[in-house]
Formats: structure tokens, C-alpha cells, sequence
């Protein structure tokens, strides 16, 4: 579902001066696969995904998402092959506080104008009962505690049923026990749908129970 060929980003810090942060990332994952990324504060992971997820573009080199090449598409395309392939997961997890867990998981289903429609609701409804939050679906989300917001994350980032799921630190903030819940998730999630997901993590022990582990060192898959 994804293939990076000699993919390079820099960026621009104050006129004349580019950086470059990815010094051609080669990488490629199948249908399914769960691939953690590791490797040190700064390495450029987060630029990878950001990549990835087509919220930013390379400075050079191919990529191509669900079997299309993307560096030719305009950001209208962009925008539409993002949202129909790729499901998010951050760190923070970016809800909206003051709409119910439910209502979050719906916003993604409603594209522009849209209005919320019975088949939506019930498809939210089953969304978050899958990450176990039933008796939490009407409360505001800002309510919820860390963990929880991360499921109703995880259960948003399914609304649109992607073949990608980017994950960057989504357990980075939270304790052990729920950062195992929320990985346990994103694995339920892969098994059953064949999800692939590329999942940063700092967490060395959580890196082992994925199918393969790639490190980003100063802007290269070592
Ligand atoms: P961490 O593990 O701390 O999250 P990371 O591997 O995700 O680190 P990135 O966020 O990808 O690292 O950042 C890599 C480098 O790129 C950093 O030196 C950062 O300052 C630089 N960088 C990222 N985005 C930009 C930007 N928009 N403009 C300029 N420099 C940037
Ligand atoms: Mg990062």
C-alpha cells in the first residue's frame, strides 16, 4: 500500500538556507503489514509520516499510496486520496472536547456540507463499541481520560475504513497499561481488517510485537 523511491524533504529555515531532513528514504509496505518506526528524537519520523499521510509533499524522489503515484496529483486529489486511503493517530489526539466520543467519530464520515445520516450513526455507534467505550459514546470527549480520547482517536482514524493507518506516538503520553490497550487496538484493527499501519514508537518492547521494525537515523531507513 505504500512505496517510497529515493523520497528527499528539505525545508526552508529563513531565505537562502535549506535543510535537508530525509536523504532518500526508500520504503515500501504490503497490504496488512505492521511496521514500527523507531530511532532517535529528531531523525525525521514524524516528517516520514507527515509524508506518507500526504500532509506534506517531498522535495524529490516517488511515492505512491494504495497503487497511485502522488507526485504529480494537485492537493485537490491530494486531499481526496487521503481521505478515502489513510486514518491518522497522534500523539495528541486533536478530538473535539466538546462533541460527544460518538460525534467525533462521525466528523470524518461527513466530508464537506455533509449531513449526519442513520447509516453514519449506526457505523460510529459500532466503531466505538469496538474500542470498548460504549458506556463513554455520549460524553464529551474532553471528559474522557488520556487513554481513553486515544481509542475514540483510533476509532475516528477507522471511520473511513483506510487501508493505512498512521499511528505517530499514539501511546507516547500515556501510562503502560493503557499504551498497551491502544497498541493491542491498532493490532485488533490490522488482524481483522488488514489494516497496514506504520506506528512510531520510542518503546522498544512494543517495536518487538510488530511484523517488522524499520529505524530512521538522520533522515535515513538504517
Ligand atoms: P521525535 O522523536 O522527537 O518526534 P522525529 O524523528 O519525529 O523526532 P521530526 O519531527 O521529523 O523528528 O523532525 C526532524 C527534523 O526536521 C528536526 O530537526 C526538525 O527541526 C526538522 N523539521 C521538521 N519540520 C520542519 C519544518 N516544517 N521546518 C523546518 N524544519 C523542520
Ligand atoms: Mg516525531
Amino acid at each position: 500500500v505504500v512505496r517510497l523511491q529515493q523520497v528527499r524533504k528539505s525545508f526552508n529555515v529563513g531565505e537562502p538556507t535549506e535543510v535537508e531532513i530525509l536523504h532518500g528514504i526508500d520504503l515500501a509496505l504490503a497490504p496488512g503489514e505492521f511496521c514500527a518506526v523507531m530511532g532517535p528524537s529528531g531523525s525525521g519520523k514524524s516528517t516520514l509520516l507527515n509524508i506518507v499521510g500526504l500532509l506534506d509533499r517531498p522535495s524529490s524522489g516517488q511515492l505512491s499510496i494504495a497503487g497511485e503515484e502522488t507526485t504529480q496529483l494537485d492537493d485537490q486529489a491530494l486531499t481526496r486520496l487521503r481521505g478515502r486511503s489513510i486514518g491518522f493517530v497522534f500523539q495528541y489526539h486533536h478530538l473535539l472536547g466538546a462533541f460527544s466520543a460518538l460525534e467525533n467519530v462521525m466528523l470524518p464520515m461527513l466530508g464537506l456540507n455533509g449531513f449526519p445520516n442513520a447509516a453514519m450513526r449506526e457505523r460510529a455507534e459500532s466503531l466505538i463499541d469496538s474500542v470498548g467505550l460504549t458506556r463513554w459514546r455520549d460524553a464529551p470527549a474532553g471528559r474522557l481520560s488520556g487513554g481513553q480520547q486515544q481509542r475514540v482517536a483510533v476509532a475516528r482514524a477507522l471511520a473511513m475504513q483506510p487501508a493505512l493507518l498512521l499511528a505517530d506516538e499514539p501511546t507516547g503520553n500515556l501510562d503502560t497499561k493503557s499504551a498497551d490497550a491502544v497498541f493491542e487496538l491498532l493490532r485488533q484493527v490490522n488482524r481483522e481488517h488488514g489494516t497496514a499501519v506504520l506506528f512510531v514508537t520510542h518503546n522498544p518492547a512494543l517495536a518487538l510485537r510488530c511484523d517488522k521494525t524499520i529505524e530512521v537515523v538522520d533522515g535515513q531507513v538504517v
